[in-house]
């Protein structure tokens, strides 16, 4: 049965790329009930961090990607930090040695640094040319003597032409010629992702490697070592491979960790929705093979075969992003998307809170079911909402909550001297309304302001809009105030008048 596996190195933030994969190898595993195991690449030491692994955990978590073995659930090929797979490697490398499919090289590097000059200078390919392949037990022992050190390298098989069918490429080879010996294991005997990736794969039993084009060149040295790990019985077959089309960013340029977007902690921060960033990521070289370009991530799954990603790079779009967020966010219930922005709000200290860590106290939270409905079709992301509602939770002065501010660019435009009389005549309607609701304020704002002081209503309403809400941008005017309230609204409106 399938086995996919998602291999993080946990140095940095996650990124959108990454995030890609994992889908991918996850919808795979799912629609062909395999699974998928999670593997933290993490043998550098020097570039590791304990912040980027649990990054990378909540990264999948947010997402929805859940793995069936790997940290944290285990499994019966753990451990799944090769951190912890030393002795794995260890053997796995003796084992190559004995069997004679990888031996020792003694080359310094200033060898290694000269045969490449020659190399260059003669035209030739530069690449490592098998000075040690052959070294006799005599030279082993004479370098020894000397007190080199060496590292292991994997031999590559002769005169061979590497093929393998690629999921999304189609047929590849490589002449061996082409493929140098590589090494396997550094001078300090510690093992290099050249053999801790391939031997993970091996005892793994993962039988497609899904993963970014960045590591096509990698899997003709990778094929002949799933090859030897075969023989050596450690392996039941060589994996299928798939490479994944590259990402590109602005100008056409493959996305890099420069490019804010890049980076996966902006789309929880910003207020984007798991179901959305899940539809929009796979598209980066996959459709649903027709027009349609909604989906839930279970519908991903049931679509996704492997067939149909293309090979062709996929340029990131965050503006399409966004709209894809939109439509989801839309189609949330409005207490779904309630739940969803108070941590918004919360963020930003808008709420009083309620007792027993709820975020919101019952009046906030009522007042929150009441607006979504008010700003759920002109919302593209959670942070919005605070923009967009914060002025329903800040006071005037005499209570605990964060004070209301205005928007001074909106209110330096509209609060001028000209807006006073407008203000005042719209509070004194207001004072003297006998009920608050939004269709009753609607009325008396248009008596007052469009047939008493015969304004347009858009000069009428606006400078009403600012005082009240703080900018020129709310939610519609008549319920935004009947949310806020009475008090508030008139404090709102003698402030601004003043
Ligand atoms: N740890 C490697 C990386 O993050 C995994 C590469 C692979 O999928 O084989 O680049």
């Amino acid at each position: 049965s399938v086995r996919v596996r998602f291999p993080p190195s946990p140095t940095g933030d996650p990124h959108v790329g990454m995030v890609r994969s994992a889908l991918f190898n996850y919808a795979f595993a799912r629609h062909y009930g395999g699974k998928l195991v999670l593997r933290i690449e993490d043998t550098d030491a020097a570039r590791n961090t304990e912040e980027s692994y649990q990054a990378i955990l909540n990264t999948l978590r947010w997402t929805g990607i859940e793995w069936d073995e790997g940290p944290e659930v285990g499994g019966e090929f753990g451990p799944y930090r090769q951190s912890e797979r030393g002795e794995i490697y260890a053997d796995t490398a003796a084992k190559l040695l004995e069997a004679g499919k990888a031996y020792p090289c003694y080359c310094t590097a200033e060898e290694l640094e000269a045969a490449r000059e020659k190399a260059k200078a003669e035209k030739r390919a530069p690449g490592y040319e098998g000075t040690c392949r052959n070294l006799t037990a005599e030279q082993i022992a004479a370098y020894e003597a000397e007190g080199r050190t060496h590292v292991v390298r994997f031999r590559m098989p002769e005169n061979r032409t590497i093929s393998w069918d690629d999921l999304v490429r189609g047929a590849i080879s490589f002449e061996s010629v082409n493929v140098p010996d590589y090494p396997l294991l550094r001078a300090d005997g510690s093992p290099l992702y050249t053999l801790t990736n391939p031997t993970d794969d091996a005892l793994m039993g993962i039988t497609h490697v899904l993963r970014g084009e960045d590591l096509l060149s990698s899997t003709p040295r990778q094929i002949p070592l799933h090859e030897a790990l075969v023989e050596l019985g450690l392996s039941k077959g060589v994996p299928e491979f798939g490479h994944l089309p590259f990402v590109m960013g602005e100008g056409n340029k493959k996305l890099s960790k420069r490019d804010p977007e890049a980076s996966f902690s902006f789309y929880p921060r910003t207020g984007y929705l798991p179901e959305g960033l899940v539809n929009y990521l796979a598209l980066l070289g996959w459709s649903l093979g027709n027009d349609e370009e909604i989906f839930s991530l279970d519908e991903l799954v049931a679509a996704f075969d492997g067939t149909r990603v293309s090979a062709n790079p996929a340029r990131f779009d965050l503006k399409k992003c966004e709209a894809i967020n939109a439509v989801h966010l839309r189609a949330l219930e409005t207490e779904d998307l309630a739940k969803r922005i108070l941590p918004f709000l919360d963020r930003e200290g808008l709420l009083l809170g309620g007792t027993d860590g709820h975020l919101a106290n019952e009046e906030e939270w009522r007042t929150l079911l009441a607006a979504v409905p008010l700003v759920q079709e002109r919302m593209t992301v959670l942070s919005e909402a605070i923009g967009m509602l914060g002025f329903l939770y800040t006071g005037d002065g005499s209570d605990a909550r964060h004070a209301f501010a205005l928007n001074e660019d909106d209110a330096a435009k509209v609060l001028t001297a000209d807006a006073w009389p407008t203000l005042t005549a719209a509070f004194a309607a207001l004072d003297a309304l006998p009920e608050w609701t939004a269709a009753a304020i609607d009325e008396a704002l248009r008596t007052a302001l469009i047939e008493g002081l015969g304004l347009k209503p858009k000069n009428a309403f606006t400078p009403v809009r600012v005082a009240v809400t703080g900018r020129r941008v709310s939610p519609p005017l008549f319920e935004s105030l009947e949310l806020l309230g009475r008090e508030r609204t008139l404090a709102r409106l003698r402030a601004a008048d003043a």
